[in-house]
């Protein structure tokens, strides 16, 4: 058999120590830099691309690679420059950083640009070795990340069933994605960060009112998103990043494409907004940061 020389499979070997089999808990290994494999013999390949998909079965969901190209032209526009600005300073203001690699968690990292360009930012300030590990459910998600961004270990897997060991991660990042917070818990060393990033109540008003005119979806509120957050960890610190992007027709319909609120709109407003030529954009989010209760 062939071995796999994704330069992944290299990350896959040095860090084989996190992870834990999905179905059974033992300990995992490398074998021929192109499977994990634990001590009870389930198998899960390094796939030619250079992730691994640890779930036991397939999950049907509603994204699809055109969102996920969406996302990434998004990104690359500058779009969430200002957010990764912030957390990449919360970062060097609160971890404690030693000689060993820290290891960074992306849960729910989508098509990983998140993950990489916050990593990239931190390397250039900083001398530590940082590990990204972007984890997400929906395979096409990972593919997309792995494709794209080779610095960092992808997984597809359940955030409910996390495939790493206790107190493995030094930062949890959970950005525009449900969290699990028992699973934050357990793998996140003592010291570790989490820092989950919500929408604030005027993200993306301008979508919405073009969307949901005169009825409840055009608003939204992040109370309970951020009480379960208080009752799971201690919080350091609540940061707001508010500014807004003007974008053009093309980027217009990569943030629709990329949006769910775009599912249940009527096709009606739906075209109304794919015609606009520019459209005034205010991201409105909101930075939590917390450490684990102790
Ligand atoms: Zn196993």
């Amino acid at each position: 058999m062939s071995k796999n020389n994704h330069p992944a499979s290299t990350f896959f070997q040095k860090q084989h120590t996190i992870f834990r089999c999905p179905i059974c808990s033992k300990q995992m290994r490398v074998v021929n830099a192109k499977s994990l494999i634990c001590s009870n013999d389930h198998c899960f390949d390094i796939s030619k691309y250079g992730y691994v998909n640890l779930l036991s079965r397939s999950v049907n969901n509603k994204y699809d690679k055109k969102m996920f190209k969406s996302r990434r032209t998004l990104s690359k526009s500058g779009f969430f420059e200002p957010l990764y600005e912030r957390i990449t300073q919360s970062v060097m203001n609160r971890a404690a950083f030693k000689n060993e690699v820290t290891k960074v968690l992306d849960a729910g990292c989508g098509e990983g640009s998140n993950l990489s360009s916050i990593l990239q930012k931190i390397n250039q300030s900083i001398p530590y070795e940082f590990l990204g590990v972007g984890v997400d459910i929906s395979k096409e998600a990972i593919i997309a990340a792995s494709r794209h961004y080779k610095s960092c270990i992808w997984c597809v897997a359940d955030l409910a069933k996390c495939p790493f060991y206790d107190k493995q991660f030094d930062l949890i990042l959970n950005i525009l994605s449900p969290a699990n917070y028992s699973e934050f818990q357990r793998i996140l060393e003592d010291e570790g960060l989490v820092i989950k990033v919500v929408p604030d109540k005027d993200y993306l008003q301008e979508i919405r009112e073009i969307l949901y005119e005169k009825t409840n979806k055009q608003h939204y509120s992040n109370d309970k998103t951020l009480e379960l957050f208080r009752d799971n960890l201690d919080i350091l610190d609540i940061l707001n990043v508010r500014y807004t992007r003007i974008l053009d027709n093309a980027l217009i319909r990569d943030l629709i494409q990329m949006t769910p609120l775009s599912w249940s709109a009527t096709e009606v407003s739906l075209q109304k907004i794919l015609k606009m030529n520019s459209l005034e954009i205010t991201i409105d989010l909101t930075i939590l940061l917390g450490r684990k209760k102790l």
